[in-house]
């Protein structure tokens, strides 16, 4: 089978064909995978941002949908045909040894879940079962994107009915707070963002208002216009850059909350005693879902409320294909890129 390879870090991934393991293990499944995303948690991978990878050569991608081809010893929650969402967070079910797979007679080392790879041998509990009549493309976007977004606003940053609202970055992260932002009707909701078509496309997620990124002074003063004396109640940081974590946590007023989405891997420079009062930091891992809990109820809304996840997506491309499509995510044009692994 086919698998985009990570065998040297900060380099092209390579696309060729892995041996799965012969046998599954307790607590694994091999699935099918048909769609995966990408987040900036591989494009970190990739780049090694936390230090020298020991786990070279490995497989990646940690959101996806698929078809179960069969099942291990002791797996009880999925059954073979299901279809699946596969998740990095974890659901029920057992967390099983970790599968290696075979490369020209060389060990390839993968994670519970991975998803640039036609085949995949996952562990139970990254696994959530969906109804057959579900299209798997946007189940896909269940592994992370929409959880994580959604997530950050409803687990982290709780955001209430009518809260004013500011989000640093309008890329597939900032667009899934935007949206749950609406859904909860926080109002206003403005996104920043140093594209002027992501902060066009952001407005279908609901988005209010729109600043552009282009000077820091300049943004402030807007930022100031929009929100006025209180300021805006919750602020997220979606880039991860330390100096835009700097200005969300600035922008927050001493009443608010900042959210800081995904693993800060820098030093910043805060202010800290508006901390000894009432400012609060949040940080969202992964909006903190839990899978297996949140899959089904945002399916239902889908189908009960109408609600179209398909306007995430913006580009797809072919597994052959991915070094193209990470260098679109890398340049921040994009929203949300779906993989087509097998269709
Ligand atoms: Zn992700």
């Amino acid at each position: 089978m086919k698998a985009a390879i990570l065998n040297e870090s900060s380099k092209p991934l390579i696309v060729s064909n892995v041996d799965l393991p012969e046998k599954l293990q307790f607590g694994q499944v091999l699935v099918k995978v048909y769609y995966s995303g990408i987040c900036g948690a591989q494009i970190n991978e990739i780049d090694a941002v936390k230090g020298p990878d020991k786990f070279l050569p490995h497989l990646l991608g940690h959101e996806g949908s698929g078809i179960v081809q069969d099942i291990g010893p002791g797996v009880t929650t999925i059954k073979k045909n299901d279809h699946v969402v596969l998740h990095w967070r974890k659901s029920s079910g057992i967390q099983s040894p970790t599968p290696i797979y075979n490369w020209n007679k060389k060990k390839v080392n993968a994670g519970w879940v991975t998803t640039f790879n036609e085949y995949a041998v996952i562990s139970e509990n990254r696994l959530t079962a969906i109804p057959k009549d579900f299209d798997l493309k946007i189940a896909a976007l269940f592994g992370c994107a929409i959880t994580s977004g959604y997530g950050a606003v409803n687990n982290d940053a709780k955001v209430k009915i009518g809260q004013s609202v500011l989000i640093y970055g309008m890329g597939g992260m900032g667009l899934s707070i935007a949206d749950a932002c609406s859904l909860v009707s926080a109002n206003p909701i403005v996104g920043i963002d140093l594209h002027q078509n992501k902060l066009e496309l952001s407005k279908q997620f609901g988005v209010t208002e729109t600043i552009i990124n282009d000077n820091n002074e300049q943004v402030k003063n807007k930022i100031h216009k929009i929100f006025g004396e209180k300021g805006p109640e919750v602020v997220f940081e979606t880039t991860g850059n330390s100096k835009l974590m700097e200005n969300a946590y600035e922008m927050t007023p001493n009443n608010g909350k900042t959210v800081f989405v995904g693993v800060p891997n820098d030093k910043i420079s805060i202010y800290s005693l508006p901390l000894a009062f009432d400012k609060k930091i949040e940080v969202s891992h992964g909006g903190d879902s839990i899978p297996d809990k949140e899959i089904p109820r945002y399916i239902n809304l889908s189908r009960d409320k109408g609600i179209d996840f398909s306007k995430f997506i913006t580009h797809e491309f072919n597994l052959d294909d991915i070094n193209e499509a990470l260098k679109l995510f890398r340049s921040g044009k994009a929203g949300r890129i779906i993989l087509k692994i097998n269709e």
